[in-house]
């Protein structure tokens, strides 16, 4: 399930141990302080996974069983003169004991970056200058162009405030803050976890990631929740998924995303698979059946617990 899980264990514990201040990763102006966030975390979960579950694994083992087993066993008892062509199938049957589709690798359009999955820091792509000084990865540029022209050509006034963050940017700033809190007497550990709270944790933060965009109506330039009532968010509520971009963080799904609600934050994952979030309503954590932190990392509570 968690290929990198190496790094991302290792991240989400200093996660959980930095905690819950650090839901605004893409909020740098927001106040947040001000974050509320939904207690009733552990309600939720089950049975949203349990839905992923049930729909996510049957594909991946069917696939393998079909390709694979009685037809070839069959063969290599009737014909054993043959040894070349069947050792060639029975390899082929094999990978069955082993979960490969797991080390696969994640395709670049569903890489997931939130507070339990953190971007691994050598993870590399290019960028492409959209308007301004924001820039976003290569291989979307062209569909938030044409994304930000038809809502343009259709009457409306976005723009965007916010893309593309480089790692070392975040990683300054929040070693800044460690700085501010540990020349004040705290520890290191107690600093980073109040840093948490004004600064995004390096790796955290979806605008690293280079998929990201956040995009506001002229009429309204405020990263807050009335951004949702403007026409120009409407329009492009509605029209983003066939663009390739999902509106990442919706109502009420704070403790699935762990980023509070923000009608102005897209992302990008493709046509298909965004018309297939946008139409089911679901988060992108649903859509990929990877809610919560990974493997042994205890509960959600510890993290949204502010
Ligand atoms: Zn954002």
């Amino acid at each position: 399930m968690n290929k990198k899980s190496g790094i991302k264990k290792a991240a989400a514990a200093i996660l959980l141990a930095l905690a819950a201040g650090m839901l605004t990763s893409c909020l740098p102006y927001l106040n947040i302080d001000e974050i509320t966030l939904p207690p009733e975390t552990s309600g939720i979960t089950p049975e949203i996974t349990t839905a992923v579950e049930t729909t996510a694994s049957p594909e991946v083992t069917t696939e393998e069983e079909t390709t694979s087993a009685p037809e070839t066993t069959e063969e290599v008892t009737t014909e054993p003169e043959t040894t070349v062509e069947e050792t060639t199938e029975e390899i082929t049957t094999e990978p069955e004991t082993t979960p490969e589709p797991e080390v696969t690798e994640t395709p670049w359009n569903l890489v997931l970056v939130n507070p339990w999955y953190p971007l691994p820091e050598d993870y590399e792509f290019e960028l492409t200058t959209v308007t301004g000084k924001y820039k976003i990865d290569s291989r979307c540029a062209d569909a938030l162009k044409q994304f930000l022209a038809d809502c343009k050509a259709a009457g409306h006034t976005p723009y965007i405030c916010s893309a593309y963050r480089t790692w070392d940017d975040q990683v300054y700033l929040f070693d800044k803050k460690v700085k501010s809190f540990t020349s004040k007497g705290y520890s290191e550990e107690e600093a980073k976890i109040l840093a948490a709270k004004e600064t995004a944790v390096p790796g955290t933060s979806e605008h690293q990631l280079g998929l990201a965009v956040d995009i506001l109506c002229q009429s309204r330039p405020w990263l807050d929740e009335g951004q949702a009532n403007t026409a120009t968010q409407k329009w492009l509520m509605a029209n983003c998924h066939k663009y390739g971009f999902i509106l990442r963080y919706p109502k009420g799904t704070t403790p699935i995303t762990g980023i509070i609600y923000e009608p102005w934050h897209y992302r990008y994952v493709g046509v298909e698979i965004a018309t297939e979030i946008m139409t089911k309503g679901i988060t992108f954590e649903e859509y990929l059946g990877l809610i919560g932190a990974p493997e042994e990392t205890t509960s959600e509570e510890t993290m949204i617990n502010e």
